[in-house]
């Protein structure tokens, strides 16, 4: 366009050399006629030779340039014609900045006023005319100093101007070298919508593929990575600016790189796609991934594959939730063994597979000893870590056996089929040895002994669940018969365990059927004289006769019926209590169970209410067990309890851990040695002993001492002589209906007159 430009220019200059030599000519004809009237003869003639040949010339020169003005109007009218119909705005300024060629695409496109408009005029002038027309958005005196500064050192000047309009010209002012500039102006608006909604939707693109929750990896032809997205980085544990560029063997573990590079080189071959299932891959950074991938080709338009796109699905982390979902549903969370649920299925699935080859195998059911003693001394977390140990050395001698943790402090295992009770017997050997040796938690010496019982597949049971409740009936009799101790089945113990279900049954209905009743023992002073009674439960069982207390109270404990009984205990022996002539105090027992369901202060508030029982005449009697447990919630119900006035003993004192530290806690009001002290004492120096130091104790803490189980005058004598307060036994009187003590309460007596005891103290 500029070189068009120029052509014009130097057309015109050329135009105006003809007319300038034309003018000449013309000159020169009318010099030779002034001549030719003026001259003399021979210099005349010479003259008019001379003045013909000038004439000659300028003739030839008009002629000359009449041709070459056709030439070139023919020219300049094809340049103009070209000019005009350019499809950009055009304008050419000379050195001094006028306008010396525009076209009509200019004006149209700036609709500027065409009479604004001709040669000549200067930048500003055409300028102000674009103003006019309200096509020029700058200000002039600026845009203008831009320019030509821009022209001055040679530069093109050049700017994308957005109209008011919307439309978009990029206008283009190129310098000339005689310090003019052609300007061209190019309607843009169409090209550069189109691309900006290209690059819209290139970043569109960009924007959804580097946000997709999926890696993608895409190579070029000669499988360098061209492109990451931000997931794929997170799946390799490296950047983009790691891997672009690079092919796999730079980046990636060598053996990965190897498997990546044959998998591509096959589907640049094969131009298909590819779906790899479920498979490892050692990622740089991010270690073993489990992942799908699928890989394609994009060819070009000769069919050549131009790229490699590759869309990986990685499954690790759902993988791994669903295994850990799986572990957790078949493991206890505190040792990670098998829980009930994964025991059962192997118990299911071992003895099919015995059934079927006629083999044999054993059930061990393992119950840790004394376990809630070490959660309620201890504390739960100390409980939890001595499981762990125990869990951890039963673990290492099983070979091969199962063992699962059926919860609290239970334990099972199944033996593989062999030999038994051989090898039952030897694994149980060697799971009391691995827990032979003390465990320390914490600074804590603790011991984890476990009784075992054992049931052998098929003679103790030819399904999983008799085995199972034979194996618990043989850990149960180990149980009462001796704690630690390992015992198999035998058919008498499956007898029991069903007895002591049907008795717990039974006990359900024993208040509704009134077969429950209260025993009352005398407590009297070291000196003999009665001061109160302890109520003693009894239950009268329709055909098995009397039950007694150490067996059904714990029975009820267990089955939670106890709490119906403790109420009507309370309230029948407050009642009683109400009814005696004689102000007598009143001993009941509290079970620990009753401490952790009933409100008790309000229970025993209403009793006293609705007895009209002194409060002063109610003593609780109360074991450790009770402050074990949760040991602030106790105490804070003794301490209620005490509020209301009540009198609270501890009953049995020497039998559990004899904490002084519950006698610090709380202000009991009496101490009860347990009898098994009183009735070792013939045999026993240790028990005298025991028997000293508690009276000494209580009476250093200011406390009254009561030692129960007397039966004899010896023991009597024995107790006075340690200075003990009060005494509880048969050698006082025997539990009995509170009838053979009417004289002793103070009412008339009932039906044959008792003797009443007579305590004498040698003195
Ligand atoms: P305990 O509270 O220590 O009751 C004293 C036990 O010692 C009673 O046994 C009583 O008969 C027995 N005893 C009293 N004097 C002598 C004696 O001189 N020699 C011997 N060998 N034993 C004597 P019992 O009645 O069999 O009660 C046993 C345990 O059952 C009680 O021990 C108590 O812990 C529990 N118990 C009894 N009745 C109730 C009750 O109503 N509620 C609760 N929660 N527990 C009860
Ligand atoms: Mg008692
Ligand atoms: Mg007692």
């Amino acid at each position: 366009m500029a070189k068009a430009m120029a052509d014009i220019a130097s057309e015109n200059n050329r135009v105006a050399g003809w007319r300038a030599l034309t003018l000449a000519g013309l000159i020169g004809c009318a010099l030779v006629a002034t001549l030719l009237l003026t001259a003399d003869a021979l210099p005349q003639v010479l003259g008019a030779f001379a003045a013909g040949a000038l004439g000659g010339g300028v003739i030839a020169g008009i002629v000359a340039v009449l041709v070459t003005r056709r030439r070139l109007s023919l020219h300049s009218q094809r340049l103009e014609c070209a000019v005009n119909n350019m499809n950009q705005g055009l304008c050419m300024f000379d050195g001094k900045g006028r306008l010396v060629v525009w076209n009509r695409r200019y004006i149209d496109m700036y609709g500027i006023d065409p009479r604004r408009i001709r040669h000549g005029v200067s930048l500003h002038e055409l300028l102000d005319a674009r103003v006019a027309a309200g096509t020029f958005p700058f200000d002039v005196e600026n845009y203008a100093t831009k320019l030509r500064a821009a022209i001055g050192q040679g530069k093109a000047f050049t700017l994308n101007v957005e109209q008011i309009d919307g439309r978009t010209i990029a206008v283009v002012n190129q310098p000339m070298a005689d310090g003019g500039w052609v300007a061209t102006h190019e309607d843009i608006t169409e090209r550069t919508r189109a691309e900006r909604a290209l690059e819209q939707t290139r970043q569109f693109l960009d924007t959804i593929i580097e946000n997709v929750p999926t890696p993608i990896i895409v190579k070029d032809a000669a499988l360098r990575y061209c492109l990451i997205n931000r997931a794929a980085e997170q799946y390799l544990g490296v950047g983009r600016d790691v891997m672009l560029g690079r092919r796999a063997r730079d980046v990636l573990p060598a053996e990965t790189a190897e498997a990546i590079e044959a998998q591509d080189a096959r589907l640049i071959d094969s131009g298909d796609v590819a779906f790899l299932d479920e498979h490892a891959v050692l990622t740089p950074r991010n270690g073993i991934r489990i992942v799908t991938a699928t890989r394609l080709t994009v060819k070009d338009k000769d069919g050549k594959p131009q790229y490699l796109i590759v869309v990986i699905n990685d499954l690790t982390d759902r993988k791994r939730s669903e295994q850990r979902i799986a572990h957790m549903a078949n493991h206890d969370p505190l040792t990670d063994l098998p829980n009930r649920a994964a025991f059962n299925e192997s118990l299911r699935a071992t003895v099919d597979l015995a059934a079927a080859a006629g083999e044999s195998f054993a059930l061990l059911c393992i119950d840790l000893d004394r376990f809630k003693s070490v959660n309620d001394v201890f504390g739960h977390a100390t409980g939890d870590a001595l499981l762990r140990e125990v869990a951890l050395r039963m673990q290492s001698v099983c070979q091969g056996a199962f063992l699962a943790r059926l919860g609290g402090d239970e334990f099972a295992v199944i033996t593989p089929t062999g030999a038994q009770p051989a090898v039952a017997e030897a694994l149980a050997e060697r799971l009391g040895a691995a827990l032979d040796a003390d465990i320390d938690i914490n600074g804590h010496i603790l011991r984890a002994d476990v009784t075992i019982g054992i049931a052998i597949y098929p003679q103790d049971g030819a399904d999983a669940s008799t085995l199972v409740s034979n194996a618990d009936a043989a850990m149960f009799r180990a149980k009462t018969e001796a704690r630690g101790s390992i015992r198999f089945f035998e058919v008498a113990m499956d007898k029991k365990l069903r007895d002591k279900r049907a008795l717990q049954q039974e006990l359900r209905l024993a208040v509704a059927r009134n077969e429950l009743s209260l025993h009352y023992q005398p407590q009297a002073t070291i000196a003999g004289e009665i001061v109160g009674f302890e109520a003693l439960a009894r239950w009268n069982h329709p055909v098995r006769g009397p039950v007694p207390p150490g067996v059904f109270i714990p029975l009820a404990e267990e089955a939670g019926t106890i709490t119906a009984f403790g109420q009507w205990i309370l309230r029948s022996a407050c009642r009683e209590a109400a009814s005696w002539p004689r102000p007598l105090h009143i001993a009941i027992n509290l079970s620990p169970v009753q401490f952790l369901r009933d409100d008790l202060p309000n229970l025993v508030h209403g009793i006293l209410l609705e007895t009209g029982l002194a409060p002063g005449r109610l003593e609780l009697e109360v074991t450790e067990s009770v402050l074990i447990g949760d040991f602030t919630r106790a105490l804070s119900i003794l301490r209620r309890l005490k509020g209301l006035g009540v009198r609270i003993a501890m009953d049995d004192f020497g039998t559990g851990y004899s904490s002084l530290s519950y006698l610090q806690a709380f202000p009991f009001d009496k101490i009860k040695i347990d009898q098994t002290f009183v009735v070792n004492l013939a045999h026993s120096a240790q028990s005298a002993t025991i028997i000293r130091a508690v009276i000494a104790l209580g009476h250093g803490l200011d406390l009254p001492v009561m030692a129960e189980g007397v039966e004899t005058e010896e023991q009597l004598r024995f107790l006075a002589g340690c200075g003990c307060d009060g005494i509880q036994g048969f050698f006082v009187g025997r539990p009995q209906p509170i009838n053979e003590y009417a004289e002793a309460v103070g009412r008339a007596p009932f039906g044959k007159k008792r003797k009443r005891p007579h305590i004498a103290i040698a003195g």
